[in-house]
């Protein structure tokens, strides 16, 4: 045991790993301040039907870190679920979210639209999760049925009985639900019939080699299949080629998220589309 405990030790001084902890601790303190720096930002995706007509779009967060240009959510968001900065900046994504759904209501091309919010598992078992979001719909007005919360696997991995009993409040509110990264998980089916869950997204490791891998062509068949048979919507996200969106129209599905159909963009760049408003679901 002291031989191993010196390894540590002597691991610890090594300067790789010095290195490795003071750039860790100089993000930790970048990221705390970001928030109030006002460094955040929302990028928006849309998600597009079979006819090309844009009827959501996911929120996808941002930092404009300065020195650092603009960097992804997988470089800091770990170390946010780490260190539990997860919650304000949760909070701050649904507050801006919400703010945003309003926005969108004040136009005929807009109102429509629904947004797509990502939940991480950390903030889903917060005891207030469901008065939190509640109170970021009333405090901007925001319509709660234009507002869907994707979760991952990680979120309903514990305490699944309290998961269901949570989303069912959301769901009372309006509040719809995505399984994300569809497939990815250990246990992607056993939750399937649990969940109270409206829709899923096909992950895009399945979508990337759909048009020549049969392995791949023959999952998404099954998952869309299955899904066609729950009663869930499906959206298929990372389609960057007409190939892969041919093959997914043919077999039954849908919606699409990917660089073919638009990259996450400012919402400035976003409004402008030529697609929004037309056609959509207008009965809630
Ligand atoms: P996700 O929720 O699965 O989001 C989809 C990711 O795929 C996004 O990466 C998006 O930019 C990327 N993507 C979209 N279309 C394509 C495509 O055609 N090809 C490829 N290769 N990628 C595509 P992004 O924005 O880097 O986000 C990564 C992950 O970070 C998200 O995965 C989500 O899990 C997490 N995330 C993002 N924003 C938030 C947030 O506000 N809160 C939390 N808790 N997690 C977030
Ligand atoms: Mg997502
Ligand atoms: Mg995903
Ligand atoms: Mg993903």
């Amino acid at each position: 045991q002291a031989k191993g405990a010196g390894r540590n030790t002597a691991r610890f001084f090594n300067p790789n790993m010095q290195k490795t902890i003071e750039s860790r601790m100089a993000l930790e303190t970048a990221l705390r301040q970001a928030l109030f720096k006002g460094e955040l930002q929302l990028f928006y995706q849309p998600q597009i039907d079979q006819n090309g007509r844009c009827f959501g779009a996911e929120a996808l967060l941002r930092w404009r870190r300065p020195g650092h240009g603009l960097v992804a959510p997988l470089e800091f968001i770990p170390l946010a679920e780490e260190t539990g900065l997860i919650l304000p900046i949760g909070q701050w994504v649904m507050d801006t979210a919400c703010a945003q759904i309003k926005a969108w209501e004040a136009s005929e091309r807009t109102r429509f639209l629904r947004m797509a919010v990502n939940v991480s598992a950390r903030q889903f078992h917060q005891p207030d999760f469901v008065a939190q979001v509640q109170a970021s719909l009333e405090r901007y007005g925001a319509n709660p049925h234009r507002l869907k919360l994707e979760l991952t696997e990680s979120v309903v991995l514990e305490n699944a009985e309290q998961v269901v009993s949570r989303m069912n409040q959301l769901r009372a509110l309006g509040v719809s639900f995505s399984m994300d990264d569809f497939g990815t998980g250990y246990s992607s089916l056993s939750y399937l019939k649990r969940l109270p869950l409206d829709q899923l997204k096909i992950d895009k490791s399945f979508i990337r080699d759909i048009a020549t891998d049969p392995n791949d062509a023959a999952i998404v068949r099954a998952i869309l299949a299955m899904s066609q048979s729950l009663g869930l919507e499906v959206v298929a996200e990372g389609i960057e080629n007409e190939a892969q969106r041919r093959f997914l129209c043919e077999n039954g599905c849908h919606r699409f998220q990917g660089y073919l159909l638009g990259k996450p963009k400012p919402i400035e760049e976003w409004e402008t589309r030529p697609d929004l408003g037309a056609d959509v679901d207008r009965t809630t």
